[in-house]
């Protein structure tokens, strides 16, 4: 196996056509890692993820994956390679059950039969099991929300990507997702953990990366993060 991280990120500027977003991003991930980014709105932060997942265009830097340049990839190579991002705002089949969200998401990455990857994500979300035959647009925010991450699951990702998973999520439903994203770093998942509620991020955190105005202003242990006086003026602050 390759020695090194898992992701590394190395002088990353990226954007969309010719609009400029991120400037010289350094970021790395370890395996079993949970690598949170934080910042305000319009920092970059799901730019950032569009760039690693081949949605945003690199124009400078790399992006390697297990040593292997993913830098531009297609996104479907991108997944492949294992990685596997959980887009904002839940973007799942509305009128589509939840059993057909999770045959449309299945790849088919390793010899792992589709069965086998579904119970895995029932585990996870037992209410998905219970719902399944219901149609994706009749369940609750949060049961959304854990469909979608369902959805990445059954792409059987090395690292995963989620972008703002408690958003507008009430607090008990934001912590469960939470549990369940410390669940998968347990069982050896790396994850990518873009998060507004800095707090419970902070908590469930190995690392964490600060960006405002498209660079990394501020990045350390999740702990020392959080006890960092100047991460609200960081956050506040301007370029
Ligand atoms: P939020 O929390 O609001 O999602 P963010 O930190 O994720 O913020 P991004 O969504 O990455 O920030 O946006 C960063 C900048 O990129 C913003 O100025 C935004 O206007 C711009 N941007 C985002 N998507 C596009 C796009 N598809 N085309 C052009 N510019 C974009």
């Amino acid at each position: 196996k390759t020695s090194g991280p898992l992701l590394k990120i190395e002088g990353l500027s990226s954007g969309y056509g010719r609009v400029g977003v991120l400037t010289d991003i350094n970021l790395e991930a370890d395996r079993q890692e949970i690598v949170v980014v934080l910042g305000p709105n319009g920092a970059g932060k799901t730019t950032l993820l569009n760039s690693i997942s081949g949605v945003a265009r690199a124009t400078m830097g790399t992006i390697t994956f297990e040593g292997r340049d993913i830098t531009n990839a297609r996104p479907e190579t991108v997944v492949r390679a294992g990685l596997a991002h959980c887009p904002e705002g839940r973007q799942i089949f509305q009128r589509l059950t939840i059993e057909e969200n999770l045959v449309a998401a299945h790849i088919g990455r390793s010899n792992r039969s589709f069965e086998d990857l579904r119970a895995e994500v029932f585990d996870h979300f037992p209410v998905l099991k219970e719902k399944r035959n219901g149609m994706a647009s009749r369940i609750s925010g949060g049961q959304q929300q854990m469909l979608a991450v369902g959805r990445a699951l059954m792409a059987e990702p090395k690292l995963l990507m989620l972008d703002e998973p408690s958003l507008g999520l009430a607090p008990l439903i934001a912590h469960q997702i939470f549990r369940i994203i410390l669940d998968l770093s347990r069982e050896g998942m790396s994850i990518l953990l873009v998060e507004q509620n800095v707090q419970l991020a902070l908590e469930c955190g190995d690392y964490a990366y600060l960006l405002n105005t498209g660079r990394v202003r501020l990045h350390g242990d999740a702990q020392h993060m959080a006890e960092h006086s100047a991460l609200g003026d960081a956050y506040l602050g301007g370029a």
